[in-house]
């Protein structure tokens, strides 16, 4: 079954009509271009940043294609995956008008966002398994409904959510499906990257946060189709990835090697974790975790929560989210980190 996913009906009709801003440097992309730039205003004396990015990341969009396999034009960069969340409801979430639907629990800020830009969220929790429930999000959809957010593996779960479920929602919903990427190269599930083309509705995010360890620079990645990039293009502010953000990118993305092994130390460390938490008397549940993180149920969390702070590890507590009550989040640290959590955790009183 093919969506015929209407993009004319999705986008913001005051989007639709924008003329984007067009930046000084959109049509010059080396430098050695011209003989001079005078036409940004900038401070001409170098020093290594004093000249504006390439507002289209030409050079860091090629070093992501070669490693995702993914064509540039299905590729749209943001300050952070947050960034790119943002961008995509306000081109197409009209605000006091469209409505969203999210799977708690989830991540909190495709929540945070709707409230911002006043969007009803209608929440349609995950079942006991942590799996959508999609007959209950079906009928949750209305005419106004723009976006479904999954998040796969979902934080704060790890879970990865089920193929055959996703594809049903891709299928049956006419507005987008969002899926949150952020933890996928820790997943053995394959990224919804390489189905663009079958599904027109599809969104992706991804970052740099997780896997790629750089959080500090603030690098988020969506993938989806050329009329949807060509959407977000139009509102996303003209510069939004710095130089030395783009730079540091694409320096690690050409050391590649050295992020895949540490992803493969942290997938190690996760299942010693994993075994060692087993040991610890007050947890009770374990969640299987496909992500750089293990979901754990104890005995009372803000107790033991406070416990770890007052010695020094800082863990999350999880509990305000639906079926989540009392509930820890670990987040895989280095060997030496985990150790110590392990520790710790075994010298808590009851
Ligand atoms: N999505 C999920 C599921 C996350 O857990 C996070 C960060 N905690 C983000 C997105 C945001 O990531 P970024 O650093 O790319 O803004």
């Amino acid at each position: 079954m093919t969506n015929t996913c209407n993009l004319e009906k999705l986008i913001r009709p005051n989007v639709a009509a924008l003329e984007p801003y067009s930046s000084a440097r959109d049509e010059f992309t080396e430098s050695g271009a011209a003989m001079v730039f005078l036409d940004a205003n900038e401070n001409p004396f170098e020093n290594g940043v004093n000249r504006y990015p390439d507002p289209q990341q030409r050079l860091l969009k090629k070093e992501i294609g070669l490693i995702k396999d993914i064509s540039e034009k299905n590729m749209l960069l943001g300050n952070g995956s947050d960034e790119v969340l943002d961008l995509l409801f306000r081109a197409f979430c009209e605000p006091g008008k469209d409505t969203i639907i999210t799977l708690p629990p989830t991540y909190g800020m495709y929540k945070v966002l709707a409230g911002i830009n006043n969007i009803e969220n209608r929440e349609v929790l995950l079942t006991e398994a942590f799996q959508p429930n999609v007959p209950a999000i079906l009928e949750a959809v209305d005419k106004q409904t723009k976006m479904i957010f999954l998040c796969s593996p979902n934080n704060p779960t790890g879970t990865a959510l089920s193929e055959a479920n996703i594809e049903q929602l891709l299928n049956n919903f006419k507005g987008l499906v969002v899926i949150d990427e952020a933890y996928i190269d820790f997943s053995e599930t394959e990224s919804w990257s390489k189905k663009l083309k079958q599904f027109p509705n599809l969104v992706i995010t991804q970052t740099l946060s997780k896997a790629y360890g750089m959080a500090g620079i603030r690098l988020g990645i969506c993938f989806a189709s050329e009329e949807i990039i060509t959407i977000l293009n139009k509102i996303k502010p003209p510069y939004n990835i710095n130089s030395l953000t783009q730079e540091k990118a694409i320096h690690r993305l050409q050391n590649i090697s050295s992020v895949k092994k540490e992803i493969g130390s942290l997938i190690d460390e996760k299942i010693k974790l994993y075994k060692a938490l087993l040991e610890i008397s007050f947890i009770d549940k374990i969640v299987p975790s496909e992500a750089n993180f293990i979901l754990c149920r104890v005995d009372d969390a803000s107790k033991r929560y406070n416990q770890l702070v007052e010695k020094g590890v800082v863990v999350r507590n999880r509990s305000n989210q639906p079926l989540c009550e009392n509930t820890l989040r670990f987040t895989v640290g280095t060997p030496k980190e985990n150790k110590l959590l392990i520790a710790t955790l075994k010298q808590l009183k009851s």
